[in-house]
């Protein structure tokens, strides 16, 4: 592994294509011998650091249409904090059946799930039927994994009956020194930015981008208001700026001065401290309509008198009968999660009497991804980078997220041994650069 990771930083990419693949590689793993080691706590309590471990593990055969990557650098994403808890499921099962899929899935089920959604790094090898990328690439990847054998993904990707999130639902994630992608989940590594602020916005920022931009989301249109729940976190960070540059006005939800300060620094005007509002959307196991009403009144404070157009959502049961109270007549309410607990509950009155849209949204197409990677790669959208961790603290970093105690992405070294290297367009950067840092070391 030393001689692939010589070659990268030395910059001798092509000479990737002659050193051996290792056998074997260190990856952060949860482990199906351990899928029951919370039962019977709550949530809060479950804790990835107990969970996440780093092993050595043997390297997956390469088959048709796949990539090895060299792993310089990936992110936490929340997904990983769900895995870690075995929440609300543990993955094996999704490991399981996919592995039981087809002869070329079969490697995936394994008693180890290697996990991680995002990376940053260059290709070591291509398998059988790769034409468009070659060791030596410098990459990202998303993270959309699907097979269109079926019809009904040939004009959104994520129709696709075998789709799955890679490194949550399938095997050999980003978060280890070597992953192993479908050849077309690759995207060039934007030029200004350092492996680790390239391996961070993936995942959130695909997702943020169909959830609000695409005509299969929200379709956000100039002067729409938005309100955007959890406004500088992993989703939120980049809803806000999609918001801002695409000439809507975005509503901030967030629980601290801090974080009403990065979205402040990000463009923001408007700005909810949920916190400071102590906002209690339910009591004794009610909704509380009246509270409903004091957050849509706070709204109209800030915005002149306008309702939101949409509302972003994704912690789920604590906030969506707010949601769905305080869309405007014709809104939508757009929903990729449920962090909060998934059984909602809103007053349906509020929706069809004012003819209101629920939109579901997962991840992202394949075109998609690509759009959102293609605004980071001009520099229109910028990371969201607050902390990097090691490979080894990569359970602390997910700890990190589950208690939201971080802001925005939280990063993670995988081949790079220090964070500040993989730039290629100096020029490009040092125009960006106060964006780019917005959020580090908060
Ligand atoms: P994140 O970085 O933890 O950000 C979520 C934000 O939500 C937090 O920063 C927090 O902001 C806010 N929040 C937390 N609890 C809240 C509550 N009770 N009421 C209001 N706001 C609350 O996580 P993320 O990466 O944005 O992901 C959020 C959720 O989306 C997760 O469940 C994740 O699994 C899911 N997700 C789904 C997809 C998909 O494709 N379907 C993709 C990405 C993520 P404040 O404390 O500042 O309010």
């Amino acid at each position: 592994m030393q001689e692939i990771r010589n070659a990268i930083l030395a910059d001798n990419l092509a000479e990737l294509a002659t050193i051996p693949v290792p056998e074997t590689y260190q990856a952060m793993v949860v482990l199906a011998e351990e899928a029951d080691m919370f039962a019977g706590l709550d949530s809060r309590d479950k804790d990835p650091r107990k969970s996440l471990h780093l092993q050595e593990v043997p390297t997956p055969e390469l088959g048709p249409g796949e990539a090895l990557i060299a792993v310089m650098a990936s992110a936490i994403n929340y997904n990983t904090v769900w895995t870690s808890i075995f929440e609300p499921v543990s993955t094996f099962g999704f490991l399981k059946r996919y592995g039981a899929s087809s002869a070329l899935a079969k490697k995936h089920d394994r008693p180890y799930h290697a996990v991680g959604s995002d990376l940053a790094g260059v290709v070591l090898r291509v398998g059988p039927g790769v034409t468009k990328w070659k060791a030596g690439d410098e990459v990202v990847a998303h993270c959309l994994s699907v097979e269109l054998e079926d019809p009904q993904g040939h004009d959104d990707t994520m129709m696709d009956p075998q789709q799955r999130i890679w490194g949550f639902e399938t095997n050999f994630g980003g978060l280890a020194e070597l992953a192993l992608v479908k050849s077309n989940q690759l995207m060039p590594k934007p030029d200004h930015l350092t492996w680790e602020e390239a391996a961070s916005p993936g995942l959130v920022n695909s997702t943020a981008y169909r959830q609000l931009v695409s005509q299969h989301g929200a379709g956000m249109k100039q002067g729409d208001v938005v309100l955007i729940w959890g406004a500088s976190g992993g989703l939120g960070g980049y809803a806000t700026q999609f918001a801002l540059n695409g000439g809507a006005i975005p509503v901030c939800v967030v629980s601290s001065p801090e974080k009403a300060e990065i979205c402040r620094a990000m463009g923001a005007e408007y700005i909810i401290d949920r916190s400071a509002e102590k906002y209690e959307f339910w009591k004794d196991g009610q909704q509380q309509p009246s509270e409903w009403k004091r957050l849509g009144k706070k709204i109209r404070e800030l915005t002149g008198g306008e309702d939101p157009d949409i509302v972003f959502e994704h912690p789920g049961r604590e906030t969506f009968g707010a949601s769905v109270y305080v869309t405007k007549r014709g809104g939508t309410i757009v929903t990729c999660a449920s962090t909060t607990g998934y059984w909602h509950e809103y007053d349906n009155r509020y929706l069809w009497m004012t003819l209101k849209r629920i939109v579901g949204s997962h991840f992202a197409n394949y075109r998609e991804s690509w759009e959102a990677n293609r605004l980071i790669a001009k520099g229109a959208i910028h990371p969201t980078l607050s902390r990097v961790y090691p490979l080894a603290e990569t359970g602390q970093a997910a700890y990190d997220v589950h208690k939201n105690l971080h802001q925005g992405k939280v990063g993670v070294l995988c081949l790079a041994p220090e964070e500040g290297l993989g730039v290629r367009d100096q020029e490009l950067r040092a125009k960006h650069i106060d964006a780019i840092n917005r959020f580090r070391n908060r």
